[in-house]
């Protein structure tokens, strides 16, 4: 019933160069594949190459971040507008680097999360706990708090027309994945909180996986009733590891 959906976060990583290489790397792999919705997150400035480059595919484009505000005197920010005014489909919100690096609080998030869906793009809604939290018990009260914080300031229905992405802080580029029950138990945790507002909305979320997600582990996470797909990062790098995680979902 849902769609598998799979984004690859290129992070701050490549080139016009190597990024070119990797598209069409990722292009050709997937070929007429069907099956996963598949998208890729660039760095701001690539963006407008990638779009150009993938013309008449069904690869979609996102942005890894988004500036709280809508416009005005914010040097250096982006705006929502200006990510749908060039093509981008999906913006990547709250992402853990986001939130630890750069001190983005739930409700900063939430005022992302807020804009991407004003504009009608789909917000990609990152949650997961920490090592610490995990080993306390703490790690569904902790996804519980990030995903109240969005529906507090963004109100009821705001999750209508959106993503969510588990991604444990403990599995992020370290080479170590959830077990896929610990996955599992995660994703129907966040379904079964989002139903308690609306039944159907939960029914049709797609809720992702991300964590050192690669060719060799996606498809037992992805046998998962409540994983719909993967936020990838590393392995989003190589085409051929991106192009099997996604044939993965079938
Ligand atoms: C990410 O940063 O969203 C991510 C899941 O990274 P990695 O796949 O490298 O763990």
């Amino acid at each position: 019933m849902r769609q598998p959906l799979v984004i690859g976060n290129w992070k701050m990583n490549g080139s016009s160069e190597s990024i070119s290489a990797l598209l069409s790397g990722v292009v050709a792999g997937l070929g007429e594949s069907d099956g996963a919705k598949v998208a890729v997150c660039p760095s701001f400035v690539y963006i407008p190459s990638v779009i150009a480059q993938l013309q008449g595919e069904a690869i979609e484009v996102g942005a890894q971040n988004v500036a709280e505000q809508q416009s005005g005197a914010f040097t250096g920010e982006i705006s929502v507008a200006m990510l749908k005014d060039i093509g981008c489909r999906y913006v990547i919100v709250g992402h853990s680097e986001r939130r630890a690096l750069f001190a983005e609080s739930d409700v900063q998030v939430a005022r992302k999360f807020i804009q991407v869906k004003d504009a009608g793009l789909l917000p990609v809604l990152c949650v997961g706990e920490n090592l610490a939290e995990r080993e306390s018990g703490q790690a569904l009260a902790v996804i519980e708090a990030q995903l109240q914080a969005v529906l507090t300031e963004a109100g009821a229905g705001c999750f209508e027309s959106a993503v969510v992405a588990y991604e444990p802080i403990w599995a992020i580029g370290t080479g170590k994945t959830a077990t896929p029950e610990q996955a599992q138990e995660v994703h129907k945790y966040v379904r079964d909180f989002i139903a308690r507002e609306s039944k159907s909305t939960a029914d049709k979320l797609q809720i992702l996986y991300g964590g050192s997600v690669k060719a060799a582990n996606a498809a037992e996470l992805f046998a998962q009733q409540d994983i719909d797909g993967a936020l990838v990062g590393g392995a989003a790098l190589s085409a051929t590891e991106f192009v099997t995680i996604c044939k993965a979902t079938n």
